[in-house]
């Protein structure tokens, strides 16, 4: 019997755990959930699923679930506060934690997992993206393992021998070959971005995600954003990864080894394929995802990403180029600007240009502790509200 935390469980990466877990109630038990302030959502899942303990990390809305789970659940302990994500990860009966808060919220949890030993299943990341070297460490230190949810990365680890340690040379590895759907303006002249809303931004031609992730889509950054997660997952120099444009999102990623032969992870578009494998590493089980019908595709299309409509990508490259705390800078400038783009006060062509002025003033500074990644993380939150004020 598995264990587990789910961090962010009312979230779409949440949803499609439970998922997967309640069609196997005799592998996985759940000893925590959480969330921000999803009260509904998180009810739902405590009726469900049965954990022991049930966060929100918002007082208001653990009081709220308190009172409602107090007559139909009352072995359900409601917890408050932002501690208690951390407190439930580290959980001793717990083996396996579930990353999926979204964005630098999650890093401390994240942390925590992993500082406890766990099997951390990292959707969250942004966690790594900001703390990469640090959060290896604290992986290495613990003794636990991470596996990666990001449908990319968990290919790259599909498409990898089970004895690869890093050594690129150890293995024969050439390089890998990020895919990347373009998202919804893939074809979008630039001339058009300006106009983009929210909702278009949000409506991804293959995922339904939350609208953080959905919007980084548009933008590419979630691209750049995945080759930093590549770099520290899988050891890769930024120049060995390269972002293959493929729209159906049928194959996952690719790795390329010395001899020429290219392996690739494929299936329907459905988290659920890497959560399951995750989840059961290094055995399978069922995800509930149909199998992909081939004789359906109407064909699989490659293309170079254009630099020029999405300029996250390259200034994600330039900020692992940089290393220390750049990739913090980075994602923080872009919480900051997306933020404000799905609360209608920033154009979708300026998400960009407000990230590039942030990473253009930052300090360039080693990440050694915890500390530097938290200040790089708030002066670049504070350079793009600035930047943003000015725009
Ligand atoms: P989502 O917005 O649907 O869900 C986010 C979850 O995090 C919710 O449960 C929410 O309550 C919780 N949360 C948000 N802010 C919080 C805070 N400040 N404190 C505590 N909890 C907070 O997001 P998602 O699409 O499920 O994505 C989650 C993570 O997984 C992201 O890092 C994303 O990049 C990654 N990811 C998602 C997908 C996908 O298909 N959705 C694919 C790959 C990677
Ligand atoms: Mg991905």
């Amino acid at each position: 019997m598995q264990t587990l935390t789910i961090l962010g469980a009312t979230g779409s990466i949440g949803k499609s755990t439970l998922d997967v877990v309640a069609r196997h109630p005799e592998r996985f038990r759940i000893a925590a959930l959480t969330a921000r302030n999803q009260v509904d959502a998180m009810e739902a899942a405590c009726l469900s699923a049965g954990p022991r303990y049930a966060v929100m990390s918002e007082a208001a809305a653990a009081a709220e679930l308190d009172q409602r789970l107090r007559a139909r659940a009352p072995h359900v302990q409601v917890l408050a506060g932002e501690a208690a994500l951390s407190e439930v990860a580290a959980l001793p009966e717990v083996d396996t934690v579930m990353a999926a808060i979204v964005g630098a919220a999650g890093l401390r949890p994240t942390l925590a997992a992993a500082r406890a030993g766990k099997r951390v299943l990292l959707a969250n990341k942004e966690a790594l993206v900001m703390a990469g070297q640090l959060f290896l460490r604290t992986v290495r230190e613990g003794g636990g393992t991470v596996i990666p949810i990001d449908s990319e990365h968990n290919a790259i680890l599909q498409c990898l021998p089970g004895r690869f340690d890093g050594n690129w040379a150890g293995v024969g590895v050439r390089r890998i070959l990020l895919t990347a759907s373009g998202g919804p303006f893939r074809a979008t002249p630039f001339g058009e971005l300006a106009a983009v809303t929210p909702d278009q931004a949000c409506a991804h031609p293959n995922w339904v995600m939350g609208r953080k992730i959905s919007v980084d889509s548009a933008t590419m950054m979630n691209k750049g954003l995945e080759v930093i997660e590549a770099h520290y997952l899988f050891n890769a120099p930024a120049e060995s990864i390269e972002v293959v444009v493929h729209p159906q999102s049928v194959i996952h990623s690719m790795v390329e080894y010395v001899d020429g032969s290219v392996i690739a992870q494929m299936g329907n578009p459905d988290m659920r394929t890497p959560i399951a494998h995750a989840l059961a590493f290094p055995e399978r089980i069922e995800s509930g995802v149909r199998s992909l019908n081939f004789f359906a595709l109407t064909g699989l299309h490659f293309e170079r990403p254009d630099l020029a409509r999405f300029p996250c990508l390259a200034l994600a490259y330039d900020a692992l180029r940089m290393g220390g705390t750049m990739p913090a800078t980075l994602n923080a400038a872009n919480e900051v600007a997306v933020a404000r783009f799905l609360e209608g006060g920033l154009r979708f062509d300026r998400i960009a240009p407000v990230i590039e002025t942030v990473l253009a003033r930052a300090q360039h500074r080693v990440a050694s502790g915890l500390d530097d990644v938290f200040d790089a993380d708030r002066c670049a939150r504070d350079a793009a509200k600035h930047a943003l004020a000015h725009a």
